[in-house]
């Protein structure tokens, strides 16, 4: 008989490095199967839906070179961001901010995708995983997790990671990871110095989501390609970021943020209220996990929520304009196709610890059911 290969060591990050967890199917835990295995592999527990979790190098090969999420873009994905709640010394805890949310859109992605993918409580121990290995190399530094889930290779009727058997692969047949990494300096930057934003037609009008849903408008799938392009056509004319607008002329959103305006209305009573809007989810725009928070603590304090429809004149005329998201947070808007926008440091500081105060979103959250325009 032959012996039994011995477990291959847990992979450890150094100072720095990112870390990834593939959720794949358990004939892969008997010993190194493929290149993938071996040096640097770590063979993590099952959790479940015939699913183990192996934390490894994410520099090491990975995937089939059919896979449909690397030729076709056929996938999904989430980021999301890990708080520290531990210092840089001793212990290794982090908090996902708005796991329930992301692990929510991603579901509805891949429903929209027909992806089959695994349960949100194996997606929760794999980032667990990563994330417990990142602290390993970064003690006490946040992390930026990215979940993926894509159709698996072409032609195979199972198996999508390359050291996976085609056979058994039950009723899970994509290819599915966690990338934990630290989070870029840039982002800090870009929150601080503010955003030069080009208003860009998106080529569809705001009715495009429900007569064409194959298009997967507002859908986070891997198909990602004309977002990027987006941005390298505004870094070519100065600008840092974009907001997209439909043919008919509506506010959309940015290729990976959630456009958000205040106004600050004057009451009778001498007061003021803040209303703060974003754009009509209907018009084909990704829901916004960070929008989704932000609107639940705002509500918390009284402030009046709408949800557009928006033209870009709403944005010109607005107290202050941000793009939201996860990683990059709440950052202002300081300048439209070149015209200076007014600043609001105090409602910017704000929004921020509405994000951190890290509340279910409810009716705002992905399949929320509010997406009322403001009276
Ligand atoms: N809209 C698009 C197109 C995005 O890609 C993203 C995030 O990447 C967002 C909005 C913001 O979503 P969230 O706040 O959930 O990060």
């Amino acid at each position: 008989m032959p012996a039994t290969p011995a477990p291959s060591a847990p992979f450890v990050p150094g100072p720095g490095e990112s870390v990834v967890v593939f959720l794949e199917h358990s004939e892969h835990d008997a010993g190194p199967a493929g290149p993938a295995a071996g040096a640097g592999s770590g063979v993590g527990s099952g959790v479940g839906s015939g699913l183990r979790l192996r934390v490894t190098d994410p520099r090491l090969p990975a995937l089939l070179v059919t896979d449909q999420g690397a030729t076709r873009g056929d996938g999904v994905f989430e980021t999301m961001t890990a708080v520290a709640t531990a210092g840089p010394t001793d212990a290794t805890g982090h908090r996902v901010r708005k796991e329930d949310s992301h692990l929510e859109r991603l579901a509805s992605s891949a429903g929209a995708l027909q992806i089959p993918i695994p349960p949100a409580e194996t997606w929760r121990r794999a980032a667990a995983a990563g994330l417990q290995a990142f602290a390993q190399g970064s003690p006490g530094a946040d992390a930026v997790v990215k979940l993926v889930a894509t159709r698996g290779p072409e032609g195979a009727p199972g198996g999508g990671h390359y050291v996976r058997d085609a056979a058994g692969v039950g009723p899970l047949p994509g290819t599915y990871w966690v990338l934990v990494s630290p989070v870029s300096e840039g982002m800090a930057g870009a929150r601080e110095r503010g955003l030069k934003v080009l208003l860009l037609d998106r080529g569809f009008d705001s009715g495009i989501a429900e007569r064409a849903p194959w298009l997967l408008m507002g859908t986070k799938s891997l198909s990602y390609a004309v977002n990027m392009a987006a941005l390298r056509h505004a870094a070519s004319q100065g600008a840092d970021d974009v907001i997209f607008t439909s043919s008919d002329g509506k506010v959309l959103e940015g290729p990976t943020s959630t456009v958000l305006l205040a106004r600050r209305i004057p009451q009778p009573d001498g007061t003021e209220r803040v209303e703060l809007i974003t754009p009509l989810r209907s018009s084909g725009i990704l829901p916004g996990t960070s929008q989704g928070t932000i609107f639940a603590a705002a509500a918390q304090s009284g402030w009046a929520l709408g949800y557009g429809p928006l033209e870009p004149a709403d944005l010109f005329d607005a107290d202050a304009v941000w793009l939201v998201s996860s990683v990059r947070m709440v950052a202002p808007v300081t300048h439209l196709d070149g015209e200076e926008l007014p600043q609001d440091a105090g409602l910017t500081e704000q929004l921020n610890a509405f994000l951190a105060e890290d509340l279910a979103p409810g009716d705002h959250g992905p399949n929320g059911a509010a997406a009322a325009p403001l009276d």
